[in-house]
């Protein structure tokens, strides 16, 4: 059996330092948001290294940026993920997958490896969405459209077209940025996992076989707004209770029609007026509804949908909803999947096979090459904030899967 091939640990640990103080302030969180000045710098000194490792700097339409190797092979595999972050984000969501992506190439060029297919590593424009997130990705796989970046803006108004002018570059031209299905081989994104699963199992590395789907509805539940005090129990058109009542069946609608990938959370309510000395005549709240398989969401969205029925006649009350937002579920690529696992055997690495409760760019990938992700452990299970961590051990068992893999899938 061949030999394993091993990454420059020294240089992703420096990559990961110095990537983690751009945009870093005061309370320890990093503000990267996308197209920010932060961001702009990031990308900058992003471009530097590329251009100092010998490798081919390219920017598209859509402001991804890529290093490549071997450009002018036919067909690619592609590794990457995001520079962009949350406000008061930790250092690793996203940069993780770039700088692992880079050293992996940088070394597979080192090492002269004879290969069938070119290398990219690629950071997606506003994956966390300051402007709705997944726009890169979404270009490169055809899935942005001009109606949609024009009405793209910030929470403070700001809008994608003038972000991206001042960046230097033109919005309306971002699908352009839409790859030919023909020159795609495969796509892999190394990612944390910002969930506790490998943590708690003491386990470096997460197989990720699916990324979940979500549906987000905004639930309107109405009765009637009466006095505290004179409005007998038994006379009331209570909206709160009826939320009340919605939400200790969420649990009975998973067990019934979910699957253990299955997730239902209410993260919003408001009652309305909001007295203490008036029964709330109207709730409005948020169900989002996450699962790995396309057939249990519906079902789990039909289930929801008779227990909102139900629970308005229960307490007289006018039930409305109105859908949000829908993704559909991903399933990563077999092929992909069963390298990463045997790349993993022959390093010997323990993984465990998981889905992806949080959604990627390699959602959006998996929708024009065979795409698969692969995770590492999240200290706790933090993310999002400055307490995200993953041990430098973990990280680099990481890269150097991502390495072999990324060597069997392009050669
Ligand atoms: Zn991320």
């Amino acid at each position: 059996m061949p030999a394993q091939h091993t990454i420059n640990s020294n240089r992703l640990q420096h990559r990961i330092q110095t990537l983690a103080d751009i945009g870093r302030k005061g309370d320890g969180g990093v503000y990267r948001m996308a197209l920010s000045p932060a961001d702009l710098e990031a990308r900058a000194w992003l471009g530097n290294e590329i251009t100092t490792a010998g490798l081919e700097l390219r920017t598209d339409p859509a402001a991804n940026i890529s290093a490549c190797w071997k450009p002018e092979l036919p067909t690619r595999v592609l590794s990457g993920s995001h520079l962009d972050s949350v406000p008061g984000a930790g250092h690793l969501d996203g940069a993780l997958g770039v700088l692992a992506a880079l050293e992996c190439v940088e070394r597979i060029k080192e090492l002269d490896i004879p290969l069938k297919h070119g290398l990219e590593a690629i950071a997606f424009t506003d994956e966390e969405g300051r402007f709705g997130g997944m726009l890169g990705s979404q270009a490169l796989a055809g899935q942005l459209y001009p109606g949609v970046i024009l009405a793209a803006r910030d929470l403070n108004g700001v809008t994608l077209t003038d972000a991206m002018a001042a960046a230097g570059f033109d919005a309306q031209q971002m699908p352009l940025a839409e790859r030919d299905r023909k020159t795609l081989h495969a796509f892999v994104e190394l990612h944390i996992e910002q969930g506790p699963v490998l943590d708690s199992m003491n386990c470096p590395i997460g197989l990720v076989q699916a990324i979940t789907g979500l549906f987000k509805w905004e639930i309107t539940l109405e009765g009637e707004s009466n006095h505290a005090g004179t409005t007998p129990m038994n006379m009331r058109r209570d909206a709160l209770q009826g939320v009340v009542d919605f939400a200790s069946q969420l649990q009975r609608v998973l067990d019934e029609y979910g699957t253990c990938h299955s997730r239902a959370t209410i993260g919003k309510l408001q009652v309305f007026p909001g007295a203490a000395n008036v029964v709330p005549g109207k709730a409005v709240f948020t169900l989002e509804v996450r699962d790995t398989d396309a057939e249990v969401m519906k079902q789990l969205g039909d289930a929801f949908q008779r227990t909102l029925f139900a629970v308005a006649r229960k307490h007289d009350l006018v039930k409305n909803f109105v859908i949000l937002s829908e993704l559909p579920p991903a399933p990563c690529s077999e092929w992909v999947v069963e390298t990463v696992r045997q790349q993993a055997e022959a390093l010997g690495l323990a993984y465990h096979a998981m889905p992806s409760g949080a959604a990627h760019d390699c959602q959006t990938i998996s929708s024009v090459t065979h795409a698969g992700m692969i995770f590492v452990p999240s200290k706790g299970g933090k993310s999002h904030s400055p307490h995200e961590w993953t041990a430098f051990k973990d990280i680099e068992a990481g890269t150097n899967l991502l390495l072999n893999t990324l060597i069997k899938l392009a050669s």
